[in-house]
């Protein structure tokens, strides 16, 4: 992250793109972002598992972390902004009702989709592109009917409460990659009409990244252009991508500034 918000130049100038900001409250022009509140996490997590985080040194950031999403949420139901992409300290997916790990504390996305059904939304699609399993996500809607989870990571599993899970193999290639999200992803979501996308956007399985399938720093980018047009025509646009796993520098500032271009619709570089 000590590359943000540089690495966006060329961005955030445009008319169509803000930038909030958790860190730098003072720093002009920013839009300051606000923690979590406990009681919204207590809608998602055990009280138990919250204090355990709590005990941890990363309780505060992980707060942030989750209050992105659930901001960024609340504010495109608000019209204020089409869709958002969240720069978080640590991910939602490996975080459950009753556990955490992975360096994912909190379910950001689980909380925003609690968030939003009070404000009378309904049904949510999440669809998850990092490497690994999202077991936690998994926990959380397992029984959901209203909640389309489409998980690609190691095994190929589905079970009736639109929870599905594509195997993806060692050594595929962005096309191959691409079309099971095309095949997998793509008419599940256009036949359950979910109102809200939430990408879970990880690139650890690029090449040379602790999770590598084979993929090409590329193929994220042709990611973000079909799960952008699947959110442009089944929910009026409403798209919030988090980012998930990866540990290249290099690859989040090549992959993150071309996603958020694809998403505020602006020329690719
Ligand atoms: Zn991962
Ligand atoms: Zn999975």
């Amino acid at each position: 992250m000590r590359d943000f918000p540089q690495a966006l130049n060329g961005i955030l100038d445009k008319d169509n793109v803000w930038y909030y900001d958790a860190v730098y409250e003072s720093r002009d022009g920013l839009y300051y972002l606000e923690p979590l509140v406990e009681e919204l996490l207590l809608e998602v997590h055990s009280p138990r598992m919250v204090a355990r985080v709590k005990r941890t040194a990363d309780y505060e950031s992980a707060l942030y972390a989750a209050g992105g999403t659930v901001q960024a949420a609340d504010r495109i139901w608000h019209r204020e902004i089409d869709n958002a992409f969240v720069f978080t300290s640590f991910g939602d997916h490996h975080a459950g009702r009753d556990f955490y790990g992975g360096m994912c504390y909190f379910n950001g996305a689980a909380v925003a989709v609690s968030v939003l059904r009070e404000m009378g939304v309904r049904r949510l699609a999440i669809v998850d592109t990092d490497c690994h399993h999202a077991d936690g996500t998994r926990d959380i809607f397992a029984g959901d009917d209203d909640v389309l989870h489409v998980c690609f990571c190691h095994q190929d599993y589905e079970d009736s409460h639109n929870n599905v899970d594509v195997s993806i193999p060692f050594a595929t290639s962005d096309e191959e990659y691409m079309a099971k999200v095309e095949s997998e992803f793509v008419p599940r979501a256009l036949a359950f009409k979910p109102e809200y996308i939430f990408w879970e956007y990880g690139y650890d399985a690029t090449r040379g990244e602790y999770g590598d399938k084979g993929l090409s720093r590329d193929c994220h980018i042709g990611l973000a252009q079909i799960i952008k047009s699947v959110a442009d025509e089944v929910c009026r646009g409403r798209l919030v991508t988090i980012l998930c796993g990866g540990s290249s520098r290099a690859l989040a500032t090549y992959t993150i500034p071309r996603i958020i271009r694809c998403m505020a619709e602006l020329d690719p570089v």
